[in-house]
């Protein structure tokens, strides 16, 4: 017998699911003040009896709906966000309907299968040794968490201290070494694991964030290394090569920050700025970000993924083990949704050329848009090598003015930064929904706010 499903719900979400990411581009890209207040709405008394399963879609759809940030349209430029590939939603609707535990093979074979897939080839794609093995969880500041709980088990069991019995207090220390520019979310895998914030060796940048490489301390086989692949602000990289072939002489591990920045080598004319980066012993990614898979979805890797493996192991009786990857081996969670189906879906759909080419075609937006901004008067404080750009106006002043007319304005959305003492407009393109008419419309809107809030001149070749 079929389940009993109003056979008209799932029929309305596909519609106004529609409905909403046609209208995505036309709206404004923050909601407006009024859509926000509304959401009061969506509250009250906790309800004593039901509603309708129609009703409270309607609601969620004529309330939720217009308060959203268009992010799933091309002309949101905040963090580095991307929007979502309608395969990947589609993908997503069809996997939520499984409702799939994807924790063991045994709670979900297509699930688990995915993953095997999927991992084997973000593999090729970031051209990562064969033996590297990894976990499909929320996000970058996750992965970073997780592969780093590898990292720390590597190192005590080198040293024959056996964690898991013992504990942290009273373990043998472990260096780690950081570039100044680390991201935030690497500390806070940092200070989750034990590491203290003021114990780590911070090394110094560059004038785009890269870590300089000739001033990091003597390595040995008790030192973590973090660098990034692809700094959140200018999108510039560590130098991987000459840091990981110090590291790997010394025995020291090193992990990748590569939230976005990994993508950049499935562009050919991007690729040699991750040189170095697969001599690593641990990478962290997202697949929310660049690849454009809806929220949320990280990857941590591995080259050695016994040592994740020995981290991440709980064994309870009715857990049934197997030879074959488990998850729940390598995840810090056990029940998990099947994150690796719209991974699959993406790449799948994509293929290598179509990744190459969503990666060159939002950089390539960042690249020209700067170049405009710079012919017309703004300083562009980054060496534009990926898809961030750094806007910034006369005055701090009046680049936070322009920053704050942008996004009251609404046809595009940029946030703020300061960089390197500097206030500044961060502009990152990451989503495959952003077209040379969103980036035409945006540049208008800039120079028009921008003069507004006095943060660039008339130039003459405007006036
Ligand atoms: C976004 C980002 C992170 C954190 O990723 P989440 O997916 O938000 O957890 C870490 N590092 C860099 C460089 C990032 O851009």
């Amino acid at each position: 017998m079929d389940q009993v499903v109003e056979p008209e719900l799932l029929a309305d979400a596909a519609q106004r699911a529609q409905r909403y990411l046609r209208g995505v581009t036309a709206r404004r890209v923050s909601p407006d003040i009024e859509a926000v207040e509304r959401l009061a709405e969506l509250g009250g008394p906790l309800p004593d009896r039901a509603t309708a399963d129609e009703e409270v879609l309607r609601l969620l759809d004529e309330v939720g709906s217009p308060a959203t940030m268009a992010s799933a349209g091309g002309r949101y430029f905040g963090l580095v966000i991307g929007g979502a590939l309608p395969v990947t939603v589609a993908a997503n609707w069809l996997a939520t309907a499984w409702d799939q535990n994807a924790a063991m093979r045994l709670t979900s074979p297509v699930a688990a299968q995915l993953e095997d897939i999927a991992l084997e080839w973000l593999k090729q794609l970031f051209e990562l040794p064969g033996s590297t093995g990894g976990a499909f969880v929320t996000g970058a500041s996750m992965a970073s968490f997780t592969a780093l709980a590898a990292a720390r088990q590597a190192i005590l069991a080198r040293v024959g201290w056996d964690a898991d019995a013992r504990g942290l207090f009273g373990a043998p220390p472990i260096r780690v070494v950081v570039g100044d520019e680390v991201h935030v979310t690497v500390l806070k895998a940092l200070t989750l694991l034990g590491f203290g914030r003021d114990t780590l060796i911070r090394v110094p940048v560059d004038g785009q964030g890269r870590m300089q490489a000739d001033a990091l301390p003597a390595l040995d086989d008790r030192t973590i290394v973090c660098i990034q692949a692809g700094n959140v602000n200018t999108g510039a990289f560590d130098p991987a090569e000459m840091i990981c072939r110090q590291a790997s002489a010394a025995g020291a591990w090193v992990h990748v920050d590569g939230a976005f920045g990994m993508w950049a080598a499935c562009a050919p004319r991007r690729a040699h700025l991750t040189a170095g980066v697969p001599l690593a012993d641990s990478w962290a990614t997202d697949a929310h970000k660049w690849l454009n898979t809806p929220y949320d979805c990280g990857i941590a890797l591995v080259r050695e993924p016994e040592h994740l493996r020995r981290a991440m192991t709980a064994s309870a009786a009715y857990l049934q083990a197997s030879d074959q990857r488990e998850a729940s081996q390598l995840n810090p969670e056990l029940s998990r949704r099947a994150r690796a189906v719209e991974v699959w879906a993406a790449i799948r759909s994509l293929g290598r050329d179509g990744i190459a080419d969503l990666v060159e075609r939002t950089c390539s937006h960042a690249s020209k848009l700067a170049e405009r901004l710079s012919a017309a008067g703004f300083a562009v404080l980054n060496d534009v090598v990926i898809n961030q750009v750094l806007v910034a106006g006369e005055s701090d002043e009046a680049t936070d003015r322009m920053i704050a007319e942008i996004q009251r304005d609404g046809t595009c959305w940029c946030g703020g930064t300061t960089w390197q003492g500097r206030r500044a407009m961060r502009v990152s393109v990451s989503s495959w929904a952003t077209t040379d008419e969103d980036m035409e419309m945006s540049f208008d809107a800039m120079m028009r706010l921008g003069r507004a809030a006095g943060a660039v001149g008339r130039s003459p070749s405007l006036a």
